[in-house]
C-alpha cells in the first residue's frame, strides 16, 4: 500500500498516511483535512553499483524456452 509523508497547513505537523484510492487524508493531530502531499523520499537509488543483472538473459524473448520456440502458450 503506498504510504506518503504529508504536511497538516493548521498545525504545522508531519505525518504518514496510507493512501487508499481517493480516501481523504486529515491530520491525526488535528483532524483538519487541509494537508498537502509531501514529495516521497526515494527509499533506495534507483540503481546500485555492483549488481550486474544478466540483462543478455533477461531482455529479449527467451529462445528454444517454453515460450520462446515451443509453442506451447503463444
Ligand atoms: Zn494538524
Amino acid at each position: 500500500m503506498p504510504l506518503f509523508d504529508f504536511h497538516c497547513t493548521s498545525c504545522d505537523r508531519v505525518f504518514e498516511s496510507l493512501v487508499r484510492g481517493s480516501t481523504p487524508v486529515a491530520c491525526p493531530d488535528c483532524g483538519d483535512a487541509s494537508v498537502e502531499r509531501l514529495q516521497p523520499m526515494p527509499a533506495r537509488p534507483a540503481s546500485r553499483h555492483g549488481e550486474a543483472l544478466p540483462l543478455a538473459k533477461r531482455s529479449g524473448p527467451p529462445s528454444g524456452g517454453c515460450c520462446g520456440g515451443g509453442g506451447c502458450c503463444h
